[in-house]
């Protein structure tokens, strides 16, 4: 007989997490042989002992965030071409005694793009990327596969230096005291350093001086709309937050473990803007 299936996200901490309500949502709503997808809290020092100890207990796939990725990167036998592109891992796949690594936030944020923000804001148009962590490794990827010039700031001058060389994507940094002279100039603006979160503000862009028919885009989905989008409303910037990357790098997580690319239906969306 074979076992359902077990998933889970692993974090530390891990509690703030939305993907089981979307998981477990789609493993309803096509019927897959799984048990409830869940939520566990993994210490970075004990990484390997803890990640193991849940291999024993038959766990097949994990979705990894905040700080794991770079830890999980290391501990994947086997790694995809996008894992290795950018250093990190989200998606960990258990089978045949190996350990798969793979990157789904690239595709998540690719996905979850509308086609005119592409055509318009992103492909041969300067793309100004602010933050130089997991998450910008893969915007960062994404924008380049979209044909986007990319530019990255960061607080920390050295790291945007670091994804720069790491990445071997073309790319510029701007070191962020000479971010008002070249800010007018980006199309696609996309925050994802973790300003924003909680109740810290995010102030690096004045936008006053943002072109009118750019596109602002914050990575964070809770607060629906931070302080960073919320400059962007008051003079009539288009924007968007990032609940649909999260829910894109979810599907194809989902796509991975159990060979079914679910919708991204109103019925989810409604459900997740109700929280
Ligand atoms: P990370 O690796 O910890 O990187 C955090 C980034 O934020 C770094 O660039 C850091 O700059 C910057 N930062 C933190 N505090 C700052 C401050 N006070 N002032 C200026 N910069 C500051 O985190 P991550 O994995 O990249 O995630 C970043 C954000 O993206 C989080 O909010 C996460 O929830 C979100 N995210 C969303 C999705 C989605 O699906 N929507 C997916 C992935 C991540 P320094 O280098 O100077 O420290």
């Amino acid at each position: 007989m074979t076992q359902s299936k077990k998933t889970g996200v692993i974090g530390f901490p891990v509690d703030h997490s939305i993907s089981p309500i979307i998981h477990n949502h789609w493993i309803k709503e096509n019927n897959i042989d799984a048990v409830n997808y869940e939520k566990i809290n993994i210490d970075p020092e004990h990484f390997e002992k803890e990640v193991c100890a849940l291999i024993e207990s038959g766990i097949s796939g994990l979705n990894v965030t905040v700080p794991l990725k770079e830890l999980a990167f290391s501990f994947a036998k086997e790694l995809t071409d996008v894992s290795k592109q950018t250093g990190a891992v989200n998606t960990l796949t258990f089978k045949k005694g190996t350990v798969c690594g793979d990157n789904t936030d690239v595709i998540g944020f690719q996905r979850s793009l509308d086609q005119k923000v592409v055509d318009h804001n992103i492909h041969n148009k300067n793309c100004l990327v602010l933050g130089a962590g997991g998450a910008a490794r893969a915007v960062v990827c994404a924008i380049h596969n979209l044909g986007g010039r990319v530019y990255i700031c960061n607080r920390t001058l050295e790291k945007a230096e670091q994804i720069q060389r790491f990445l071997q994507t073309e790319s510029e940094v701007v070191d962020q005291k000479d971010l008002g002279d070249v800010v007018g100039e980006m199309q696609f603006i996309v925050n994802t350093t973790s300003l924003g979160l909680g109740n810290t503000n995010n102030t690096m862009i004045n936008f006053t001086k943002v072109d009118q028919g750019a596109f602002v885009y914050d990575l964070i989905y809770n607060p629906k709309l931070t302080n960073f989008l919320s400059d962007a409303q008051k003079r009539n910037i288009q924007y968007q937050n990032g609940i649909k990357m999260l829910v894109e790098q979810a599907a194809e997580s989902f796509n991975i473990w159990h060979n079914v690319l679910p919708k991204n239906s109103d019925l989810l969306m409604n459900k997740l803007e109700g929280l």
